[in-house]
């Protein structure tokens, strides 16, 4: 039988990486067994659902290359098909209208409340045969006996049918609710595999039931733990759980936050770098953890440091590019990504830090960094400067060959270390104190930049010790 699987997010609220854990579980196990992954759009609840949270579904999606097979469905254009499942439950008995009333439902609450026990609906209408049209419908649930869920992560787990009671399936005004929309689709599309958050794991033995009521095959269940923050709390926005693609914007690249996210909870072994391929061939989601993980920012970027390492520059020039333009940087007037990537992938941890370490390539800055000039836009270093500017003039061919010699050169010559003469250059040319080998920054800057920055810099001491 081929396996399939879905990812079903509710667009309620931004796709954040819990969710994204949920979507690569089931993708992996889909591809590991060489099945179908379906992605499922559940946006019935029409007053929280909104297009911007589909939207980073969509391309978080998209970004980490966790392609479907089948859909995008969306609940939402599929609410007939619910009435007429609906509507077979009402006619051969599983299903009843009730007209209990708000108050009467808030009355059975609070006794239970009050004797301390788990409110439930009594069943009132259950027998009454009802034919209201403005009634919830609700399933009439076993009422004794219990569901057994083979839950692949969390084992064996029996729910009491006495426990559960009859929930609605669809509102007074028609719509369907969860429960029942989630085992139409699951039943229509053929899912075989429901890998979901525990906090669905409640739900399962209701929609157990109403598949056991349309005679349909039950899939296998797999109900994956949360994700807490370090402090092994809820995770909050500032943890992760804002949306996925703020990790695009970050600069972390989605092989980086792919394998990340597939060891919060998962292992093979001690082995903690996992390309795409090997984690298909090696997920099982048997060797799933039942216990929470805790997110580990560190671990993140210490990933995404090699991915960038490793990564092709070609490959990169596009997210780097983006990135760029969401800063509203000019690259025409700079050097070629692709050199800027070969020069800086080995000295950032993220394509975000990348861009900002490297403004000054493409922008003249206005200000020194102020204890950079303090430190060495001194007096002392004005003639060393100048002799030095003189030299790189006369540069033909501006490779780090030449560029490293002339340096040398100068500071044989005038009888100081090269790094006293290379770091008030690297200053004068870039604004500050970090940037890549100093004959990388200036041949990236290319030698017009690199001497006009220079005699900048040069008449910045000058104006400095007249001042
Ligand atoms: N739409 C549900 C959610 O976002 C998931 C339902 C399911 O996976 O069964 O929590």
């Amino acid at each position: 039988m081929t396996i399939k699987t879905r990812f079903a997010p509710s667009p309620t609220g931004l796709l954040h990486i819990g969710g994204i854990r949920t979507a690569l579980f089931s993708w992996l196990y889909a591809r590991h067994h060489n099945g179908q992954f379906v992605l499922r759009i559940e946006d019935t609840d029409r007053e929280r659902s909104t297009d911007a949270a589909v939207q980073v579904i969509l391309e978080g999606m998209a970004w980490l290359g966790l392609e479907h097979d089948e859909g995008p469905y969306y609940q939402a254009q599929r609410f007939d098909r619910y009435l007429e499942v609906i509507n077979q439950l009402l006619e051969v008995g599983h299903a009843y209208r009730c007209i209990c009333s708000k108050e009467r439902l808030e009355q059975i609450r609070n006794e239970a409340m009050s004797k301390g026990e788990k409110p439930r609906y009594d069943g009132h209408c259950r027998a009454l045969n009802l034919t209201e049209d403005n009634a919830v419908v609700r399933f009439k649930n076993p009422l004794d006996g219990a569901v057994v869920v083979q839950d692949k992560v969390q084992g064996h787990v029996s729910f009491e049918n006495s426990e559960l009671d009859d929930l609605i399936i669809a509102r007074s005004d028609g719509t369907p609710t969860y429960n029942l929309t989630v085992v139409v689709d699951d039943m229509d599309m053929g899912i075989t595999d429901v890998i979901r958050g525990d906090d669905h794991l409640n739900n399962t033995p209701r929609q157990i039931n109403i598949f056991k009521a349309l005679g349909a095959e039950i899939p296998n269940y797999a109900h994956i733990p949360m994700i807490l923050s370090p402090e092994g709390k809820k995770l909050s926005k500032r943890d992760g759980a804002a949306s996925v693609l703020q990790y695009r914007d970050e600069g972390y690249l989605p092989e980086a936050l792919l394998n990340y996210l597939v060891r919060l909870g998962w292992s093979n072994g001690d082995q903690e770098i996992f390309s795409i391929e090997e984690m298909v061939a090696v997920f099982d989601i048997k060797d799933v953890n039942k216990s929470a993980s805790s997110i580990n920012p560190e671990k993140l970027l210490w990933l995404n440091q090699h991915y960038l390492k490793n990564a092709d520059n070609e490959w990169l020039q596009k997210p780097l590019n983006d990135l760029f333009m969401g800063m509203n940087i000019d690259l025409k007037d700079g050097p070629d990504l692709r050199d800027l990537i070969e020069v800086q992938k080995h000295r950032t941890e993220t394509l975000k830090d990348m861009a900002e370490q490297s403004l000054f390539f493409y922008m003249d800055f206005d200000e020194y960094d102020i204890n950079a000039a303090k430190k060495h836009l001194r007096p002392v270093i004005l003639e060393p400067l100048k002799a030095l500017y003189e030299a790189l003039k006369t540069i033909k061919d501006w490779d780090n060959n030449s560029i490293k010699t002339v340096i040398e050169g100068t500071a044989d010559k005038l009888e100081i270390k090269m790094g006293k003469l290379a770091q008030p250059l690297r200053v004068a040319v870039t604004g500050a104190g970090i940037s890549p080998s100093i004959d990388d920054t200036l041949r990236l800057l290319g030698q017009e930049k690199s001497l006009s920055r220079l005699l900048k810099g040069i008449e910045f001491i000058e104006n400095r010790s007249s001042s």
